[in-house]
C-alpha cells in the first residue's frame, strides 16, 4: 500500500509527523522538519479528508508544558499560513472527541507523545488508543523509525490501513538506490569525531563505494594505524586495529596536510603536512587534502557526505568542510547523486550556503540523524520493517 491509495476523502488520517525541532526563547530556530511535512498533510487535507498530527518534542519526563507542541501550532499559523487545531492531549476523551469533530480539509495537532511514557515503552495499548481514533495511518517521520516507539511501531498493527508519507518515501528512496551498487564509482565522504560511532558505516560502505575519504577526528585513527605521528589529535586507540583492516580495502584516502593549533581554543593555526609534531592536535583538514578529496569527488556518480572534515564551528578551522561541502554541491549541479546527512552536516552545508546558496547541489539532504547513520549501517529500521511487514503479509 502506497500513499496514493489512501483515498482520503472523509477519512481521518493519523500522520506521525517530526515535530522535534531546536527551540530557544519560544522561537523555532529551524522549521525544515515542519515544511517537509506540507506535502503529505496537503495530500490528505486537500484530498478531502482529516489530517491527524502526532509527534514528540524533547525528552519530557511525563507531563512537561515547555515541551508543548502548541509552539508548533502556533508556529504554523504564523509562518506557514497553515490553520491548525491543537489539542492539549494526544489520548483519551478529550483527543478523540477533537479528532471526531474535525471536518474535511482541517489539521488537528495533537500533544506530546512523550507526556506518556508508553510512547517510548512501545505500549501496544497506547498505539491502539492512537490508531483507534482514526481511519488510516501514515508515518512521514524517517528520523525517529529507527526507535520501536508506539507512535511508530505499536500503532501500525492497529490501523486500519498504514503506509508510508511523501517525506519517508524520498529518504529511503535516495538511500537505497545509493546503496544499492548501481552507481559507480560512488565515493563517500565520513568526519567527525569519533571512528567508534561509525564502525558499522564503514563497513557497509567499503561495500559499495570506490573510495571512502575520511576527514574530521576519525582521520586520526587511522593514521596512528598507518604508523604515522599525529601529535595531540583525537585518536582511539581501541580502534587502530580495525582502522588497519580498512586500509587494507585499499579503499580508504586520508588528508594529507591538516590544519593544526596547540588546543581547540587557540586562533593561532599552523599547517602541517603528512605527520602533526607532538605539540599540536590536528582540527581541519588542509588545502591540498581539499583538493585531493576533490579529484574523486570531481569524477563520482554518486556522493555520500556524513560529517564534518573538522572543528568547522570554530571560523579558524572550518575551511575544510566548507570547502568540501561546495565540491559536493558541484558534482551534484553537473550530475552526480549527492546525498547528505546528520545534524553536523547538514549544518555545515547551510553554513557554507551563507554567501551563496549551494543547496540546491545536493539531490537529497536527509532530515534524519540516527536513523540516517543507522539505514547506511544496513539495519532495517524498526518503524519502517513494521509497515512494509504488515503491507507484505496483506499483499
Ligand atoms: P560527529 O557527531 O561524530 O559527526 O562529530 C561532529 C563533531 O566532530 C563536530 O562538532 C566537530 O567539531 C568535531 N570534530 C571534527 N573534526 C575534529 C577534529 N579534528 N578534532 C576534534 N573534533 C573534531
Amino acid at each position: 500500500m502506497i500513499l496514493y491509495d489512501i483515498a482520503p476523502q472523509g477519512k481521518r488520517v493519523l500522520i506521525r509527523v517530526d515535530y522535534n525541532v531546536p527551540v530557544k526563547n519560544g522561537k523555532i530556530l529551524d522549521d525544515t522538519r515542519i515544511r517537509e511535512s506540507l506535502p503529505t498533510i496537503k495530500f490528505v487535507t486537500e484530498g478531502g479528508g482529516v489530517a491527524v498530527l502526532i509527534s514528540h518534542l524533547g525528552r519530557p519526563k511525563g507531563t512537561d508544558k515547555s515541551l508543548s507542541l502548541q509552539i508548533v501550532a502556533d508556529h504554523m499559523r504564523d509562518n506557514l499560513r497553515v490553520g491548525v487545531t491543537f489539542i492539549p492531549e494526544c489520548v483519551g476523551e478529550a483527543a478523540a472527541k477533537a479528532v471526531k469533530s474535525a471536518k474535511p480539509g482541517e489539521i488537528v495537532l495533537l500533544e506530546n507523545l512523550r507526556f506518556h511514557n508508553e510512547e517510548e515503552g512501545n505500549d501496544d495499548t497506547f498505539g491502539k488508543a492512537l490508531a483507534g481514533m482514526c481511519d488510516a495511518y501514515i508515518n512521514d517521520a524517517f528520523s525517529v523509525s529507527h526507535r520501536a516507539h508506539a507512535s511508530v511501531h505499536a500503532v501500525v498493527k492497529h490501523a486500519k490501513s498504514a503506509c508510508f508519507g511523501f517525506l519517508v518515501e524520498k529518504e529511503v528512496t535516495a538511500l537505497s538506490k545509493l546503496l544499492s551498487g548501481s552507481y559507480a564509482p560512488m565515493v563517500c565522504v565520513l568526519g567527525g569525531a569519533k571512528v567508534s560511532d561509525k564502525i558499522q558505516v564503514v563497513q557497509n560502505l567499503l561495500k559499495v563505494s570506490s573510495h571512502i575519504l575520511i576527514g574530521g577526528g576519525m582521520a586520526f585513527t587511522f593514521m596512528k594505524a598507518q604508523g604515522k605521528k599525529i601529535g595531540k589529535s583525537l585518536v582511539e586507540n581501541d580502534y587502530v586495529g580495525f582502522a588497519s583492516e580498512c586500509l587494507a580495502s585499499g579503499k580508504i584516502r586520508l588528508p594529507v596536510d591538516f590544519v593544526c593549533a596547540e588546543n581547540i581554543d587557540s586562533t593561532k593555526t599552523q599547517t602541517a603536512v603528512g605527520e602533526i609534531p607532538d605539540n599540536l592536535a590536528g582540527f581541519d583538514i588542509g588545502k591540498d587534502s581539499t583538493f585531493e578529496f576533490a579529484k574523486p569527488l570531481q569524477k563520482a556518480r554518486a556522493i555520500l557526505w556524513n560529517g564534518p572534515m573538522g572543528v568547522f564551528e570554530k571560523p579558524q578551522f572550518a575551511d575544510g568542510t566548507l570547502s568540501i561541502a561546495i565540491t559536493i554541491a558541484t558534482s551534484g549541479r553537473t550530475g552526480a547523486m549527492t546525498v547528505a546527512g546528520g545534524g553536523e552536516t547538514v549544518a555545515a552545508i547551510n553554513k557554507a550556503s551563507a554567501n551563496f546558496d549551494i543547496r540546491d547541489g545536493y539531490k537529497h539532504i536527509s532530515t534524519a540523524g540516527g536513523a540516517f547513520l543507522e539505514f547506511i549501517e544496513g539495519k532495517e529500521l524498526p518503524g519502517i520493517r513494521a509497515i512494509e511487514e504488515r503491507n507484505e503479509s496483506k499483499a
